[in-house]
């Protein structure tokens, strides 16, 4: 008779000690390998633990309600033909989501038990579920497959990779990347870059430096673009094969909890899958009765064609996308109407850090701007010679004719086109799919992060969320607990704020004090000849601790780290104001603002109080 073996717990991804909700086995069963033999369940999830192998239980070492962890015995097996080994097939089961074939990667061998691991007495309850919520006793085809290869996507399959899991990343494109790299933030960027020094260069005229009217070479502007582009979504195949991440082409849908279809130009694949990470991110909003066949009519991806130069644009939508775009064709010659149904563009921001970039579009570009307007239709003329578009607002109604249109009002979830249902996830009425702090859906093996499961639709959220669900699915405690995530306009000037926003707080009862440090007091910001920027902090009057901030001026993408750091890391207004910064920049002035609070600014002359 073989000696007998033991069974131990697995590893669960938690420090924190769980409960053995259900017993499954009695002492002289015989049980096949994979079969469940306890049921174990904390707070936030429950997971089987399977028999290691076929054999006979021996002896029960838990009973319901015993509080385990790693290592903790559960009974003694006497196995049947093939002795167990040490090993993550023998006592540990696999992490969630790894194979459980023999080519996968096993875990080294199991750890003794650590006797000081069953000191209950100082855990507390765990920040998010333990990793493993239903390990299915069953062989997949992929132990972790994430839909979509945007940042969000690429993100968790790489940290997945990295942390030892078998990933497949699906992409219905056949580059990586996603909106972010292929078309939003870093083509945009590219232009908008130009687009500054063209302003910059424009600048230098009153101050003695003249270069002449830029000539434009559109097809070399798109070349330089798109070779941007190239090299970085290159860059992220090579990755991807550097760390063995499985790339599949095609588009994909749920067929189950576990399985999934892939469709390409090459046929239908099917996969069953352990976990799933779904980053499939969100699409454009369009306009019901608006010619989008007419290629004059352009969403932001067209845009970034740049198809040419056109004499004037409407720009549906003084959003941040909108606005980015505007300023590109604005800086090439276009000269811009903007139309925004709300009272102010960018909403979502306090009006004084937009005020400046409304005066530039419209003192320094000739943009015309209308706010609380509605385009009721949008009409191809028959001739070609342009777009015709009926403007209805609060100083009457208006019919104009343009060029080409770009609209640009806001972007909707993927949720809908994944056939979540047959999986069981849960989409709500807009294609938002709902997720906890371990980003979790309702399906505890499957994951969602980006765009697809809220606001702010943004890249370094999706990316942060990325890393988060990728180490939950190999098994660490991992939450999205992220306090405050900055937005930026890349405008010209440049908008960005982060936490709480003045408008928020007098919504919603906030006691703040403001502060507020103009760029006209700054040497570097005259220096440059854009003193249109402001830096404005907004602090807790009894604990001066910081609560959010908002900077417009050159460079404030760059500048509002250092505020959400001060957020993250709970700093006061003292932190800000007696960190020394460096001088001439313009990140001084958020150490003046600080300065303007504690009442030690010399830069200004402030009355005393
Ligand atoms: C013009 C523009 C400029 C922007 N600028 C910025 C910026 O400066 N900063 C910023 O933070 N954000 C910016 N954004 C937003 C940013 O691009 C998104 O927030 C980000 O791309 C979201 O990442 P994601 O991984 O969630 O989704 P996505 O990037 O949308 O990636 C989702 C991927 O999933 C794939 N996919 C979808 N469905 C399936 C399926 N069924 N099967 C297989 N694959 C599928 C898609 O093809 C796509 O590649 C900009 C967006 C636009 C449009």
């Amino acid at each position: 008779m073989a000696e007998p073996s033991e069974v131990r717990i697995p590893h669960l991804g938690a420090d924190e000690p769980v409960e053995v909700v259900e017993v499954l086995v009695a002492a002289g069963d015989q049980v096949s390998r994979e079969d469940s033999l306890i049921t174990l369940e904390s707070d936030k999830a429950s997971m089987d633990v399977p028999s290691p192998a076929d054999g006979k239980v021996l002896e029960l070492k838990v009973k319901r309600g015993d509080k385990v962890k790693e290592g903790s015995l559960i009974l003694l097996l006497e196995a049947a033909g093939e002795p167990l080994v040490e090993s993550e097939e023998a006592g540990v089961s696999p992490k969630p989501g790894q194979e459980t074939t023999q080519e996968t990667p096993q875990e080294p061998a199991q750890k003794p038990a650590d006797p000081r691991q069953e000191d209950t007495a100082k855990v507390g309850p765990p920040p998010v579920a333990p990793p493993a919520v239903k390990v299915e006793s069953r062989a997949f085809d992929v132990a972790l497959v994430v839909i979509g290869a945007g940042v969000g996507g690429y993100t968790a399959a790489f940290r997945a990779a990295d942390l030892g899991l078998a990933v497949t990343l699906v992409e219905r494109y056949p580059t990586l990347g996603g909106v972010c790299l292929n078309v939003g933030c870093i083509p945009s960027k590219a232009l908008l870059h130009v687009a500054d020094v063209i302003h910059e260069a424009e600048a230098l005229d009153a101050r003695g430096v003249s270069f002449g009217a830029p000539v434009i070479d559109l097809g070399r502007l798109r070349a330089w673009k798109d070779e941007v582009v190239g090299r970085l979504t290159g860059g992220i195949s090579e990755l991807a094969k550097r760390r063995k991440v499985k790339v599949l082409q095609g588009r994909a849908r749920f067929l189950g909890e576990h399985e999934l279809e892939v469709a390409s130009d090459d046929g239908v694949e099917t996969l069953s899958f352990g976990q799933a990470i779904i980053a499939a991110g969100s699409r454009v909003v369009k306009i019901p009765g608006v010619p989008y066949d007419d290629p004059r009519v352009m969403d932001s991806t067209d845009a970034l064609e740049l198809p040419d130069v056109p004499e004037n644009l409407l720009l549906v939508g003084g959003g941040i996308i909108g606005l980015e775009m505007a300023m590109v064709f604005g800086a090439l010659g276009t000269k811009l109407t903007i139309v925004e149904l709300l009272d102010g563009l960018i909403p979502e921001c306090d009006r004084d850090l937009v005020r400046p970039l409304e005066a530039r579009l419209k003192k320094g570009m000739g943009a015309e701007i209308h706010l609380g307007t509605k385009m009721t239709s949008l009409e191809s003329l028959a001739d070609g010679s342009g777009l015709v578009a009926q403007l209805e607002g609060s100083g009457g109604s208006k019919s104009a004719t343009f060029d080409r249109a770009l609209i640009a009002v806001g972007r909707r979830p993927n949720g809908d086109l994944l056939n979540a249902g047959a999986a069981g996830v849960e989409v709500d009425e807009r294609g938002f799919i709902a997720v906890d702090r371990s980003l979790r859906t309702n399906q505890r093996h499957i994951y969602a992060i980006g765009d697809i499961v809220g606001e702010p639709m943004l890249a370094h959220k999706a990316s942060h969320q990325g890393k988060v669900a990728a180490e939950n699915a190999a098994g660490e405690n991992s939450a999205f607990d992220a306090r405050v995530i900055p937005l930026v306009a890349y405008t010209d000037p440049e908008i960005a704020w982060v936490g709480l926003t003045e408008t928020d707080a007098k919504a919603n009862g906030t006691v703040f004090e403001k502060v507020k440090f103009p760029w006209a007091a700054s040497g570097r910001a005259l220096g440059m000849g854009r003193t249109d920027g402001s830096t404005k902090l907004l602090f807790d009057p009894e604990t001066k601790r910081l609560l959010g901030g908002g900077i417009v001026g050159l460079g404030a993408g760059d500048l509002i780290s250092e505020v959400a750091l001060a957020i993250e890391m709970d700093c006061e207004a003292a932190d800000l104001a007696l960190t020394i910064h460096p001088h001439p920049t313009v990140s001084e002035t958020i150490g003046f603002a600080a300065e303007v609070f504690e009442g030690t600014i010399t830069d200004l002359f402030r009355p005393k109080r």
